[in-house]
């Protein structure tokens, strides 16, 4: 019999058992119980047989696919008695049970097949040495800097099935949470840090150190990391809401384990290039955010300085059309002292104020509109409501105070102000008075008070309620992690042009496809400037309930399928999602190629975004 070349290779690994070399005994073990197993060749057939054609390419396809896995569990089980050699047993976790636990995931479609182990480094040294042993031995790592990825994937990697040879490629992930150092410098507002600083360990340095600076907060929390969010290209509400736009620098460990620093670092001006983000030469930065180029292990973000005065605003309009109009006359007249505004449907609303009326509606069903009026009135909102935040001296807040209430007079129903300071200081003389603490007006005054702290640049909680609110358990003696609290999220998150006519259509879209899938339709818009803004649409359901699951995924393609075709593409993608990128062929060459020369053994983060 002729072997193919696939054949030859595993009977030369076989065959190996008599030389003693290249192949350990549980793997060649494996091998030759996994070859026993294929069922006998007939002696003799026509090459026109179908029959046996097609039982040669079974034979084929069983073979290769032993061989890819033991080869695959052979290089993972020799890195892995390298790793161990430099982490110690607490910072590398493999238990299957602990491994399962921690890739919990709000899409109900984790990757645990996928992932081997958890390695928590602790400083870029080790990074570097597990960089070169997944080389030499072709194992993926996916890094995350928290892993907090709620709603996109958490800690999960893209899905990598490999059709031809069923089977997935085993990979780690390397979680750097552990990693936690921050550097300021006092005089530009520039501060350094590592993957596992969050928001909540920024916010301490800055009060221990007396800093006044605003914390680029997002609705993910406390609890999640500032890197990984710009990584991601994440955005808040403050003035610098764009936050990889805030990145001046940053540092990155490539594929063969060579650490990466700007032209303008390499050219002796270190300090400078953590003032001025285009640096000198080609910028390159970029690539390591949403993308598979590199291990990032530092970053230099410019902090906003916590103005004079901040003063939220509040308004509300009926229609769409009117308010998509009057955010962008705002942006164009006073958009460098306001942070993003926001335009919540009355769905949004009520999700943020109500709890859920479960008991009420059917599975499949969205809240009929008679009931959501109700609702809607008794927590005195519009359809559409704004919120946005002016930031700056007594002046100049004054003055754009008097901008905002000259545009938004005639067309909205009201305008409300609020300042972060005042109305915390009401909420602490409340605080005193136990007997008022149940009145609805007072609860929505704390309720307020919350919100009003993320547009104030301090972290909060406030937002992720939302993830738990058709299903989950909220924690009360720990911090919120809607992936391990049993949340059923999915973000759909387009860009939309910042233009009345656009914006309608893809809302009248987004209300049409979640209403067929029975997903309630909460939409927000924020803008991302005067000319485009971004879609948030939680996908909300019950992970316990296969039914709800397989149609929150159905909802997120459908909303992805229509929304491409009118041009309104996620700004940022889930990872059960990422394939869609190299389906469509919209991977640009490039990047292909830059890919291939950087990473030839495609070890870090394979999948991501399409490459
Ligand atoms: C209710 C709710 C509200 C939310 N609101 C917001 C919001 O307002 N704005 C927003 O942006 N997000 C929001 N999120 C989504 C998400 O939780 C945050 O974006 C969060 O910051 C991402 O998780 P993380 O910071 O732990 O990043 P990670 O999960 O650590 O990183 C995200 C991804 O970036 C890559 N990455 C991370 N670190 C590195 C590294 N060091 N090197 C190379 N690649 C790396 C990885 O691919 C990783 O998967 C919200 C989520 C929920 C549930």
């Amino acid at each position: 019999m002729v072997m193919n070349n696939k054949e030859s290779t595993v009977a030369a690994l076989l065959k190996s058992k008599h030389t003693g070399s290249l192949v350990s005994n549980s793997v060649r073990n494996k091998m030759e119980i996994s070859h026993a197993n294929l069922s006998p060749i007939k002696p003799y057939m026509q090459e026109e047989d179908v029959e046996y054609q097609q039982h040669e390419q079974h034979q084929v396809a069983v073979l290769h696919e032993n061989m890819y896995l033991h080869l695959g569990n052979f290089r993972m089980e020799r890195a892995l008695e390298e790793w161990s050699n430099i982490f110690s047993p607490d910072q590398i976790c493999t238990d299957p049970n602990m491994l399962k636990t921690l890739l919990q995931d709000c899409s109900a479609m984790e990757q645990v097949n996928q992932v081997r182990a958890v390695i928590y480094p602790t400083d870029k040294e080790q990074i570097v040495k597990l960089v070169k042993i997944s080389n030499k031995f072709k194992i993926p790592i996916y890094p995350v800097s928290t892993g907090n990825n709620w709603g996109y994937g958490s800690m999960n990697p893209p899905p990598q099935h490999d059709v031809s040879t069923n089977s997935v490629r085993e990979g780690i992930i390397l979680n750097m949470s552990r990693m936690t150092e921050i550097k300021f410098d006092i005089k530009s507002g520039v501060v350094t840090v590592q993957p596992g600083v969050t928001q909540r360990l920024l916010n301490q340095y800055l009060k221990d150190n007396n800093l006044s600076y605003l914390i680029p907060v997002t609705g993910g929390g406390p609890d999640t990391s500032l890197l990984g969010n710009a990584l991601e290209r994440g955005y808040g509400i403050t003035p610098h809401a764009d936050h990889f736009s805030a990145c001046m620098s940053l540092e990155a460990i490539l594929p063969n384990g060579e650490v990466y620093n700007s032209m303008l670092h390499q050219m002796g001006a270190p300090q400078i290039d953590k003032l001025y983000k285009w640096g000198t030469g080609p910028y390159v930065c970029g690539i390591f955010t949403q993308g598979n180029f590199g291990i990032v292990t530092e970053m230099s973000i410019a902090l906003a300085t916590r103005p004079e005065r901040v003063e939220a605003f509040f308004f509300a309009v009926d229609e769409l059309d009117v308010g998509v109009q009057k955010v962008k006359e705002i942006l164009t007249k006073i958009g460098n002292v306001t942070g993003s505004i926001n335009l919540m449907n009355n769905r949004r609303m009520i999700s943020m104020t109500l709890p859920y009326p479960k008991e009420k509606i059917g599975k499949d069903q969205v809240i009929p509109d008679e009931m959501l009026s109700n609702m809607q009135k008794s927590i005195g909102v519009s359809n559409w409501n704004g919120a946005g935040t002016i930031y700056g001296s007594e002046q100049v807040v004054k003055a754009a105070k008097k901008e905002i209430k000259k545009i938004l007079k005639q067309s909205t129903r009201k305008i409300i102000f609020l300042n972060p300071k005042e109305t915390s200081t009401y909420c602490s003389i409340l605080d005193k008075v136990s007997f008022v603490q149940n009145i609805p007006i007072v609860k929505a005054l704390y309720a307020v008070n919350e919100s009003l702290k993320l547009m104030n640049g301090e972290p909060s909680q406030v937002a992720l309620p939302l993830a738990y609110w058709k299903a989950g358990k909220k924690p009360t003696e720990k911090p919120m992690n809607p992936s391990q609290d049993g949340c059923g999220l999915l973000w759909f998150a387009p860009l939309v042009p910042l233009h009345p006519e656009n914006v309608q259509e893809f809302v009248e879209l987004a209300q049409r496809v979640c209403i067929k899938h029975g997903i309630e339709p909460l939409i927000t818009l924020t803008s991302m400037n005067d000319r485009a803004c971004d879609s948030t649409i939680p996908i909300l359901f019950d992970r316990s309930d296969p039914e709800q699951v397989k149609k929150a995924h159905q909802c997120f393609d459908e909303l992805f399928e229509e929304g491409s075709k009118l041009g309104y593409v996620p700004y940022r993608l889930n990872v059960n999602a990422m394939r869609k990128v190299s389906d469509r062929k919209a991977v640009p060459s490039i990047l292909k190629s830059l890919k291939t020369a950087i990473d030839p053994n495609n070890i870090i983060a394979p999948g991501r975004y399409g490459l």
